[in-house]
């Protein structure tokens, strides 16, 4: 079967094909860094993370560009706010971006192009659409482009333009379906700029925000690339003008597929920074949840659909881990290093199966979830009646970590408890059931020497890392 996306533009589900056989170029819509991001920036990120893990799981070479937006209306005005030079201003809030990714276990882009590294890229594209018509000056010196011009604009988005205002503008970078109209590709300069400006043959200003992703799209992926993806909110009308200024200068399709993530919402309201309803990673990271934590809860609901964001949520995530890590510990006993090479028990191929489909299936994460704890289920089953050998469990352990290479929570593997810690929890447990109390208190201690404590829950003893 072939891996099959929703794309935005046709609103259809359909098999991906690459123009490259076997290698997809995608461009993701990355942070505009004037705060930190929050978790409903990170779905999607996340989203495209688990994209990019399974384009991978499915044997595609991946390239994909996500860039940072580091000068637009809003980094500037907080940037002047704060009264630092924009680069010192939005350096503080790169780092912290590429920290909080790295703490969620995002598999870094290939590329990582700065808007403010890629003025003349963008100055030579606004300058192709100045010289075929599409653009025109307005009387302060900006540059607009003429969506009158493009008569394909509204094709992501769907807008119906029949009561268009012609020649109407706007020039802030977001504004909503309602004002289509000419937008800014580049912004003459005025005193709310201070110092932020660059040269360009009409003129001294700077780029709007819908420019920079079309000129750094097409200088790392090529005219015409695959996969370009982003939040719902990117569809108007960030990238309705991607489409139209790239597509009037090359005369090529951009993008074919486009892929969008729903919002993640809380009280039925989208998170976002001007709703002030919103929790950093930082925050949650504060009250006590690990990264991986935190990706489970953000990866576990479907891409398409709204994600409510509760703490009860959260909870249920830290569980479904605590099940996941318990399976790998039972398998590692039982496995105690045989080769990974042994041939899968029905279950566990059933499983592979199983989660290979429901994620060719438009990303069907929950289904792929599904697969993973039945997969748990049969595999305890199966330990509990003695029913696996070491090679067996061996090659479950391997099918785990493949899926892993897709989900990216499993514990890492300071805390995965090691075949002799797990056999010395076992001889506990038998001198516990002998009454054998100083040898029991032995092997606690021993335990705790080598960095365990023992914590006994309702389903049974486990070893947690010091
Ligand atoms: P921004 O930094 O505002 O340009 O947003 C970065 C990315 O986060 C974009 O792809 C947005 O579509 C996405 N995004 C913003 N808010 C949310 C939200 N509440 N839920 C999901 N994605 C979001
Ligand atoms: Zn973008």
């Amino acid at each position: 079967m072939a891996f099959c996306i929703h794309n935005t533009l046709t609103r259809a589900v359909e098999e991906l094909h690459p123009a490259e056989a076997g290698h997809v170029r995608m461009y993701t819509c990355g942070p505009t860094v004037y705060n930190f991001a929050h978790i409903g920036n990170f779905r999607a990120y996340l989203f495209e993370d688990l994209l990019r893990r399974h384009l991978k799981f499915r044997g595609f070479r991946v390239t994909q560009v996500m860039n940072l937006t580091d000068v637009d209306d809003k980094t500037i005005r907080s940037s002047r706010e704060q009264g630092l030079p924009l680069k010192e201003f939005t350096k503080k809030y790169i780092e912290a971006f590429f920290a909080d990714l790295k703490t969620l276990r995002v598999e870094p882009a290939e590329q990582y192009p700065a808007a403010t590294d890629h003025v003349p890229e963008m100055i030579t594209l606004i300058q192709t659409l100045l010289d075929k018509g599409v653009a025109y000056k307005s009387d302060d010196g900006s540059i607009y482009f003429s969506i009158a011009k493009f008569p394909a604009y509204g094709k992501l988005a769907h807008l119906d333009l029949s009561g268009l205002r012609s020649g109407a503008r706007v020039a802030q970078d977001e504004y909503e379906k309602e004002s289509a109209a000419d937008f800014a590709l580049w912004k003459a300069w005025d005193e709310q700029d201070g110092d932020v400006a660059w040269d360009a043959p009409w003129g001294r200003g700077r780029p709007g925000w819908h420019i920079e992703c079309s000129a750094m799209g097409m200088k790392y992926l090529g005219p015409s690339f695959d996969l370009h993806t982003g939040g719902v909110d990117n569809i108007f009308p960030h990238h309705e003008d991607e489409i139209a200024q790239s597509e009037a200068a090359t005369g090529q399709p951009f993008v074919k597929y486009w892929m969008h993530c729903a919002h993640l919402v809380v009280d039925g309201k989208k998170m976002s920074k001007s709703l002030g309803n919103f929790f950093t990673l930082r925050d949650l990271l504060g009250k006590g949840y690990s990264g991986r934590e935190i990706r489970y809860e953000l990866l576990a609901t479907h891409y398409r659909q709204s994600l409510n964001f509760t703490f009860e949520s959260l909870d249920a995530a830290r569980a479904a881990l605590s099940r996941l890590d318990e399976f790998g510990d039972r398998l590692r006993l039982i496995a105690g290093g045989a080769p990974a090479g042994a041939s899968l028990p029905a279950w566990a191929q059933q499983a592979l199966d199983a989660f290979t489909a429901a994620l060719d299936d438009d990303l069907n994460i929950s289904a792929a979830l599904a697969a993973l704890f039945d997969m748990i289920t049969a595999g305890n089953r199966a330990m509990n009646e003695q029913a696996l050998a070491a090679a067996g469990a061996a090659a479950v352990l391997g099918l785990l970590q493949r899926f892993d290479g897709v989900l990216g929570v499993l514990q890492p593997e300071q805390q995965q408890a090691d075949g002799e810690a797990q056999a010395l929890l076992g001889q506990r447990q038998a001198a516990r059931q002998a009454k054998n109390w100083p040898e029991s208190d032995r092997i606690r201690d021993e335990l705790k020497q080598r960095g365990w404590v023992i914590q006994d829950t309702p389903q049974g003893p486990k070893l947690k890392k010091l």
